[in-house]
């Protein structure tokens, strides 16, 4: 799956545990939502393969039904960001 930046529409670098645009030079968190309720999803790892939970819904997520919201991460982390991309 691709992910692009939803600021400028470029596609994100994924970086030391977050997703990286260099053109806004900020880092984003990936968040699964529910399709059906909107509500955040649980994030469930089983057997390798990860689902997501609804605890709205009281219902088991794929993944590919989760809408996918990229929300700008506000933790400073500018120096690890600024030794990996130079
Ligand atoms: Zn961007
Ligand atoms: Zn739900």
């Amino acid at each position: 799956m691709e992910n692009y930046c939803p600021e400028c529409g470029k596609e994100l670098v994924w970086n030391n545990g977050h997703y990286f645009c260099g053109s806004c030079e900020k880092a984003f968190a990936k968040q699964a939502f529910c399709n059906v309720c909107g509500a955040e999803l649980e994030k469930i790892r089983a057997c390798g393969a990860v689902n997501y939970f609804c605890n709205s819904c009281n219902e088991l997520k794929s993944k590919s039904s989760a809408r996918y919201v990229f929300e700008e991460q506000k933790t400073c982390q500018s120096d690890t960001i600024f030794r990996w991309f130079g």
